[in-house]
């Protein structure tokens, strides 16, 4: 059986220390980099900068648009960007601000794939992104987000930070079984990381982990979210 990873980083804004960090794990193991990027926060500058590092990179570099301003719009006890307590319009005009912002900054590296903050996304969220052409959207396998025949997922399997009650990196040792049972079961597995809480622990255990992977495949979204 094919087995293939795909590494998502969330939350790109620049090229900090800590995203030049894990680009270079992502290199040395020839995974493809995958920068959701919040359209808000991005400048022509840090687009420049990305841009160019991307130009050097040995390895594919694709751009997803990571929500539009990374806010919360939810009243409930879960944050929401895009859920459905906005009107359908609300959300497409922020889903296609963002989406030509990327176009203008990145042009053929951003992919079109939508990747919601904290992995949520409502019913007009997924009906605005297949107005709008999007390829596809990216969330973890237990997210709520609804189904849209137009907008194929590209699923995370794997977060190796638990969250609560403050924001930590579980044990490389612990996240590997996690992916390797995944990749037995499925021939898939998808790793979800927020780099700027990465340190060089972090990093080292990515690293650690990439490397026990024999033999696996790095697609981009791109090229998974187009198999559908
Ligand atoms: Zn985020």
């Amino acid at each position: 059986m094919q087995r293939e990873v795909i590494v998502r980083l969330d939350d790109v804004r620049d090229l900090s220390p800590r995203l030049e960090a894990i680009w270079r794990v992502l290199e040395r193991n020839g995974a493809a980099v995958h920068l959701g990027a919040i359209p808000v926060d991005v400048t022509e500058p840090y687009a420049q900068d990305l841009l160019a590092r991307a130009d050097r990179s040995p390895v594919p570099v694709t751009v997803q648009q990571h929500g539009y301003r990374h806010v919360n719009h939810s009243s409930g006890k879960r944050k929401f960007e895009f859920d459905d307590e906005r009107t359908f319009v609300e959300q497409r005009d922020d889903l296609q601000q963002g989406r030509d912002a990327l176009i203008r900054l990145f042009g053929d590296r951003f992919d079109r794939v939508f990747v919601p903050p904290w992995d949520r996304c409502g019913a007009h969220g997924m009906r605005a992104l297949a107005e709008l052409g999007f390829a596809g959207i990216s969330v973890i396998a237990t997210s709520s987000a609804p189904d849209h025949p137009q907008v194929p997922k590209v699923l995370m399997t794997t977060d190796p930070v638990q969250w609560k009650p403050v924001a930590m990196h579980r044990p490389w040792d612990q996240t590997l079984r996690e992916v390797q049972s995944t990749l037995d079961a499925t021939g898939y597995a998808g790793i979800e990381l927020h780099h700027e809480i990465m340190d060089d622990d972090a990093a080292q255990g990515l690293d650690w982990l990439l490397g026990q992977l024999h033999g696996v495949r790095y697609p981009t979204m791109r090229e998974k979210a187009q198999r559908g």
